[in-house]
């Protein structure tokens, strides 16, 4: 997925990859967007400078003042990370990741003046996945941005499917592999690999996004407005064209029948859902 932060791209400003030799009718522009971090902090400078230099960095940044503005802002626009102070004007830092960790999965780095083990540990144990104490060098904070940001790409939060199997095909989400089932592994495989069966297939990256976002809630439904903004970024909730596009594009690629799909399921007028 090489540069994880790369510039934003508006939308129609680049069409799908040529990969559907002779494909006509309307392109869809690829995701491409870059991280968006969430910066809950009271103190209007520090949160001023936090949000200069992440811009300056070409992140997407989201800023909260308050403990209840931090988890409304959250849920409504999911971000890709979150930095959070912990004495906040209404509750408690720990209050918000302890919140914030019953549904949210991706990295929070907590920025916090209080420095005793005790504090550090609390957080960690609520479920941050850093600490950062203050005062700070902003170079040290946007390093540990990054790092917490690569885990996270890597690591698709630690209960989660890392391969599933959808049709003939198995989907390593970590390694970014789809390789036919019956390829195996082994030297078998490599015998009776035929030319006219492919054995592995590419997908792009808006169609990993998509599949991620679905198979990480296998069996549950999954809106479509929450995928649009999660893939393509925030002002794409009605993009709903774009999601059938790459919709159909996935299920032709690994679906058996792409006609009655049955692992990539489309719920009329609400979303779709994984079925494993
Ligand atoms: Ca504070």
């Amino acid at each position: 997925m090489g540069d994880p932060h790369p510039a934003p791209r508006g939308p129609g400003s680049t069409g799908v990859p040529g990969e559907v030799p002779g494909a006509t009718g309307p392109q869809y522009p690829e995701a491409a967007r870059p991280a968006k971090v969430l910066i809950v902090e009271d103190q209007p400078e520090l949160q001023r400078a936090l949000r200069i230099n992440l811009r300056a960095r070409q992140y997407e940044v989201l800023t909260a003042r308050t403990g209840r503005e931090a988890l409304a802002l959250a849920a409504s626009q999911p971000p890709d990370a979150v930095i959070l102070d912990l004495g906040l004007p209404d509750i408690d830092g720990t209050e918000v990741i302890v919140e914030l960790r019953r549904w949210y999965r991706a990295p929070i780095i907590v920025l916090s003046g209080r420095t005793s083990p005790g504090d550090k540990i609390g957080a960690l144990d609520v479920g941050a996945d850093d600490y950062v104490t203050k005062p700070f060098a902003m170079a040290e904070l946007l390093a540990r941005l990054r790092a917490a940001l690569r885990r996270d790409e890597g690591d698709v939060a630690n209960d989660q499917p890392r391969q599933v199997v959808i049709g003939h095909w198995s989907v390593d989400l970590v390694a970014h592999l789809v390789t036919h089932v019956d390829a195996g592994a082994g030297e078998e495989a490599a015998e009776v690999e035929s030319p006219q069966t492919p054995q592995t297939l590419r997908l792009t990256p808006t169609e990993w996004r998509i599949l991620e976002l679905l198979v990480q809630r296998p069996g549950q439904l999954v809106g479509s407005a929450q995928i649009l903004s999660g893939v393509w970024g925030p002002g794409f909730q009605q993009r709903t064209n774009y999601l059938r596009f790459h919709m159909a594009r996935l299920r032709r690629k690994l679906e058996d029948n792409p006609a009655r799909p049955r692992h990539l399921l489309t719920e009329p007028g609400m979303g779709y859902r994984y079925q494993p």
